[in-house]
């Protein structure tokens, strides 16, 4: 947070983590910019983007980082986490391997950031419910269990995609203001 001109401006970073496939460079481009992407091109290149959020009336600017592919490798560097405030935790909930992988990138992300990072575990492509592999229930109960928001998406059909967003930089927002981040 920066004092500029006696207005505050907030910057947040927030990562999105999770397997490759699960839809989180989708999940970014539908908040920053309201589009699907169906060729599903491995998004190499764009790092992060920055979307503007009313806050309480404030203007919370959130900064949107993306693996760009690198988590294929499991790769993800350091540097992506450094800095974070929030992160989104995400899976697909038609494979079931994708939920398995969830409590390593939890690892992954406490051993880059304290724990006060808010956190948000999302079950992604939920207009795939005829092909589910994962419940509803146990998603809550991993979030439960971990301490995680929780909540399902679908960033082919816009479901819950701002929300998911807006819930993790209001929490993100409370923590700057009682000076827990
Ligand atoms: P990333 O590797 O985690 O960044 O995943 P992508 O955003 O590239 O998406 C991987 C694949 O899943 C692509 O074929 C997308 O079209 C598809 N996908 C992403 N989000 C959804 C969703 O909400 N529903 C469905 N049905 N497909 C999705
Ligand atoms: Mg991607």
């Amino acid at each position: 947070m920066a004092e500029e001109g006696g207005r505050e401006e907030y910057l947040f970073k927030i990562v999105v983590i999770g397997d490759s496939a699960v839809g989180k460079s989708n999940l970014l481009s539908r908040f920053a910019r309201d589009e699907f992407d169906h060729n599903s091109k491995a998004t190499i290149g764009v790092e992060f983007q920055t979307q503007v959020v009313e806050v309480d009336g404030k203007e919370v600017k959130a900064q949107v980082w993306d693996t760009a592919g690198q988590e294929r490798f499991r790769a993800v560097t350091s540097a992506y986490y450094r800095g974070a405030v929030g992160a989104l935790i995400v899976y697909d909930i038609s494979r079931n391997t994708t939920f398995e992988s969830v409590k390593r990138w939890l690892d992954e992300l406490n051993t880059h950031c304290d724990t006060a990072v808010a956190r948000m575990l999302v079950g992604n492509k939920c207009d795939l419910d005829n092909i589910r592999e994962v419940s509803v229930e146990e998603g809550k109960s991993l979030a439960e269990e971990e301490g995680l928001f929780f909540i399902e998406t679908s960033a082919l059909d816009s479901t819950n995609v701002r929300k998911a967003f807006e819930i993790v930089i209001r929490e993100i927002y409370d923590k700057v203001s009682r000076k827990i981040l």
